[in-house]
């Protein structure tokens, strides 16, 4: 586990009601344990903070899921 966050509210169309939504969507599948923070970061855009494992490679995007090695096979990167 570690510390991964999303971000929301990117893009040039979108409303709060519809960040709000998906900030509620996208909260309601993690565990309420592992939820750290739900934040505005200094672009305006809604980021929730959680504990999780990465699904996906943080440099290069690589689809991680099922991954055991700790590593990305693409890479390099530590996962
Ligand atoms: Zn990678």
């Amino acid at each position: 586990m570690r510390v991964l966050y999303k971000e929301f509210g990117a893009g040039l169309r979108w409303s709060m009601k519809s960040v709000y939504k998906e900030v509620a969507d996208f909260s309601s599948t993690i565990e309420p344990e592992n939820l750290i923070n739900i934040m505005f970061n200094p672009y305006g855009r809604m980021v929730v903070w959680y504990w999780g494992e990465p699904t996906q490679c943080l440099t290069c995007g690589y689809d991680l899921t099922g991954n055991a090695s700790g590593r990305c096979p693409e890479c390099g990167t530590a996962a």
